[in-house]
């Protein structure tokens, strides 16, 4: 089955370029770790353009004892439409309640940071 690795649909064989965003699909098993994470107990809890937010988020809930995946569109080797180098920061089912609080503190700090 053909995937689009941008919004992870699965399309019919015959399909080549994504109708919803003109990637280019892969076949599923030549997608890169992060499917392969989801269909594990890995969550999908946050997701941005902004790389150094992501590592700042990273590095809290790291701090926290979180396990984190982050996976850059960047390491693809698929070209993306325009600009599109999301990234994408994946937590264990388990730690996804814990992981969405640290985000919303981390935001949080950084906006009142941004104030002065
Ligand atoms: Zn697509």
């Amino acid at each position: 089955m053909p995937i689009c690795p941008s919004c992870n649909y699965e399309y019919v064989e015959g399909i080549t370029i994504c109708p919803d965003c003109n990637t280019r699909v892969v076949k599923k098993k030549d997608l890169p770790k992060w499917e392969e994470l989801s269909e594990e107990d890995w969550v999908l809890v946050y997701k941005t353009g902004d790389e150094v937010e992501v590592e700042m988020i990273r590095a809290n809930l790291e701090s926290a004892g979180l396990e984190v995946n982050v996976l850059s569109q960047k390491d693809h080797n698929f070209p993306a439409p325009g600009d599109l180098s999301i990234v994408k920061l994946s937590v264990r089912k388990a730690n996804v309640q814990e992981a969405l609080s640290f985000i919303q503190d981390t935001k949080q700090r950084q906006a009142e940071s941004s104030d002065d």
